[in-house]
């Protein structure tokens, strides 16, 4: 597939690169779909063909997923940020909830929250750059806490929760969004889930919410906009406004990728193959190093460096003139990180090794 189109391999940490064969039956649907006479951007979100295009999304997660039928699958609007309001608007009953914050991403979300109710830290890898993921087995769970929160995959920072923290019987809340169908899950461990789809799925602007129907409330403060409620949402069949209908396409088109490709099984091997040819290399190399605790890895992001700033920028434009493009670290920590999301093939990772094994005979 390499080059096809002139397209270059995409380490982006989102928006991100889609598989190649979505894209090529997007091309070939977009002036009429499906001989409707029309592209799908051109369509009322309440016409028949509209509604089997996101009625299939979602009965094709829902079979990927494995998703109970006491969880509603929603496909909002606003991000993942949009999320860090509606979590504790929608969630906090006694008004308390436990973040624990293993990253940027957690610890926005643990900010956001505390305009809601009286949010605790209950554990933290901030001491060590969120380079690693805290012992969640025992923590100090508040009792009367709604829900404990998680940052599952840490797409700044590298880090991934290989095992679940122990919420001794509360509701668990999980941001997924740079992990989001990697690797198979059991959803009933979860509360709520949600994923920004630009990660790991599809184009911007479409965040899906999978939430147990019992966490769905009525009662919300006068004051919640209809819109932040989930209730709107999973009353209308994520149709109570336009919905972001070509982006929900798009991700329609990536779950049936999926499917063909043997599922969340078969990705799971696959993303460990590739992060494997990578995390090896790291750890053989004398001129790169991982900056990840190794038992807190993450297979979608990894970030690396080479301890010394110029050469890392110096790698960063070698690498983009071969083609293995947006390998920059994220703007508030520097150095490397490559993301490979389901859709990387696994000869981008191969290629991106070679070169770095290039630029260290070169440069040590
Ligand atoms: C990218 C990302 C976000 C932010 O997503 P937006 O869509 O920009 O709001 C939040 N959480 C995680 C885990 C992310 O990877």
């Amino acid at each position: 597939m390499e080059n096809k189109y002139g397209r270059l391999y995409n380490f982006s940490a989102g928006p991100a690169v889609l598989p190649v064969e979505v894209l090529e039956e997007a091309r070939d649907d977009m002036l009429n779909y499906k001989n409707s006479g029309m592209s799908v951007m051109e369509m009322s979100h309440r016409s028949k063909t509209y509604d089997n295009i996101i009625k299939t999304a979602e009965k094709d997660l829902r079979e990927l997923m494995n998703i109970p039928d006491n969880y509603k699958v929603l496909f909002l609007q606003g991000g993942a940020h949009l999320q860090f309001s509606m979590v504790p608007i929608n969630l906090l009953k006694n008004g308390v909830a436990d973040y624990i914050v293993t990253g940027q991403w957690a610890k926005k979300a643990y900010v956001e929250a505390q305009k809601y109710g009286k949010i605790n830290k209950i554990a933290t890898s901030e001491d060590k750059t969120f380079s690693y993921i805290p012992d969640c087995s025992d923590l100090n769970i508040s009792d009367n806490a709604d829900y404990v929160y998680i940052c599952e995959n840490n797409t700044i920072y590298g880090t991934k929760f290989h095992t679940l923290p122990n919420t001794k019987g509360k509701v668990l809340v999980s941001d997924m969004s740079s992990c989001f169908l990697s690797e198979p899950i059991d959803v009933t461990k979860y509360g709520l889930i949600y994923a920004g789809v630009q990660k790991n799925v599809g184009p911007a602007g479409v965040q899906i919410v999978i939430i147990r129907e019992d966490l769905i409330r009525e009662d919300l403060p006068e004051w919640c906009p209809t819109m932040l409620k989930y209730k709107t949402h999973a009353d209308n069949d994520s149709l109570y406004n336009t919905p972001p209908a070509y982006g929900i396409y798009i991700c329609g088109l990536v779950f049936k990728w999926l499917k063909k490709n043997g599922g969340l099984e078969k990705m799971k091997e696959l993303n460990e193959k590739k992060a494997k040819i990578l995390y090896d290399f790291l750890d053989n190399s004398k001129l790169f190093k991982g900056t990840v605790e190794k038992n807190s890895r993450s297979l979608m992001n990894i970030p690396f460096v080479t301890g010394n700033e110029e050469l890392d920028k110096k790698f960063i434009e070698e690498a983009k003139k071969e083609g293995l493009l947006q390998l920059k670290g994220h703007r508030t920590v520097g150095g490397m990180r490559a993301s490979i999301y389901n859709a990387m093939p696994i000869e981008g990772v191969q290629k991106l090794v070679e070169f770095m094994s290039k630029f260290e005979k070169e440069n040590l």
